[in-house]
């Protein structure tokens, strides 16, 4: 049955529709930037868009930035009793601009998920963040085409996933099936790029059918495997690699860690967040010198376990990966974190 939540988006309407977006909200989608890399940028006419793999980076950098000001501060001090500091303090605004993420895939949605659970559910919202999710749009694609290093199924999510969308596309002739999945997804199927979708609906079916990737890990009783290896050589073992560039941190649509620092130049500076990765020896470095974590062994095993471990036992079940395989694909040494999860459970 066709419902007015169910459209067709012609392939060749793309370039129109978004540039049309784009006088409403600020508009990313995946853009080659060269011969190997496309990353989410802002949507300029006659750029070329990539809509049929993976992009290099997610998308998370859109909602929650590499840097950000949280605030801008200025003293004055009094020439005549240096003991008393005036402090001025400037925050930054917690409003943000309707934002739209095209051509997301399933995991890259799932990863706002996890997000969501720790910076918009807990005790401790953060304005930031949530202001910028509430006003984004996230139009996703699902993936007919699954790559070998994609293991989303084996997480709790998978190649058609809903979760974390606002309108789902699945490819078929000619353009895509678009189903509204929010409310701000029904918002955009009503821009006139999206045509009544009559007799596509079974071929889309169909293709969601055709989609094959089963799930290769057996993750059963993995939060508490994990917390049994936490003091044997295990992480040794695995991380003797690994060279601590952190590239599979900043790649990871679901790493949240941050830092936040003072930038301050004579009586006046900014507050800045910036990411951080639990990969280097700084991140746990302690104002005494004494660092908890002093190794790679223990770097590796607090990422692997946040995810797999940590991040399940506090948040539900929710595991902290989304399956993207970006980690396997860019790390320099080619440690895989499905061969460690595999060993994991061998081990011993
Ligand atoms: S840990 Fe690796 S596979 Fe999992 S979400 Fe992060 S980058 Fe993707
Ligand atoms: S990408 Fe590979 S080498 Fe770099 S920190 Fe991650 S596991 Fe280590």
């Amino acid at each position: 049955m066709v419902t007015p939540e169910v459209r067709f988006l012609a392939a060749e309407k793309i370039p129109t529709l978004l540039k049309r977006l784009g006088e409403r909200y600020r508009v990313f989608a995946p853009v080659k930037v060269s011969e190997t890399t496309v990353l989410f940028q802002e949507y300029r006419e006659g750029v070329q868009i990539v809509l049929d793999r993976q992009t290099t980076a997610p998308a998370k950098e859109i909602i929650f930035p590499q840097t950000e000001r949280l605030l801008s501060y200025t003293y004055r001090k009094d020439p005549e009793d240096p003991q008393k500091i005036e402090l001025q303090v400037e925050e930054a605004p917690q409003s943000a601009p309707r934002t739209i993420i095209f051509g997301a895939r399933p995991c890259d949605a799932r990863g706002f998920r996890v997000f969501d659970s720790v910076f918009t559910a807990g005790p401790y919202e953060d304005p930031y963040y949530s202001s910028r999710r509430q006003q984004t749009t996230i139009v996703t694609i699902f993936c007919t085409q699954p790559q070998n290093t994609c293991f989303c199924t084996s997480v709790g999510t998978g190649p058609t996933d809903t979760e974390g969308s606002d309108l789902v596309l699945t490819p078929i002739t000619e353009g895509y099936l678009a189903e509204a999945i929010t409310e701000k997804g029904k918002e955009l199927l009503q821009d006139e790029a999206f045509v009544s979708a009559q007799e596509r609906v079974e071929e889309a079916q169909r293709a969601k059918e055709g989609i094959k990737l089963e799930s290769e890990l057996d993750l059963e009783g993995i939060p508490q495997r994990l917390m049994e290896l936490f003091s044997t050589d295990f992480w040794e073992r695995v991380s003797a690699k690994c060279i601590s560039c952190g590239a599979c941190t900043y790649l990871c649509p679901t790493c949240y860690c941050f830092n936040i620092t003072d930038e301050a130049a004579g009586l006046e500076g900014e507050r800045v967040r910036t990411w951080d990765s639990c990969m280097f020896y700084q991140y746990t470095l302690e104002a005494s010198g004494h660092n908890p974590r002093p190794t790679k062994a223990e770097r590796y095993r607090n990422r692997v376990g946040h995810k797999f471990s940590y991040h399940p036992i506090n948040y539900e079940g929710m595991i902290g990966c989304c399956g993207c395989g970006r980690c396997i694909k860019s790390c320099p040494v080619s440690l895989d974190i499905r061969q460690v999860l595999r060993e994991a459970k061998a081990y011993g």
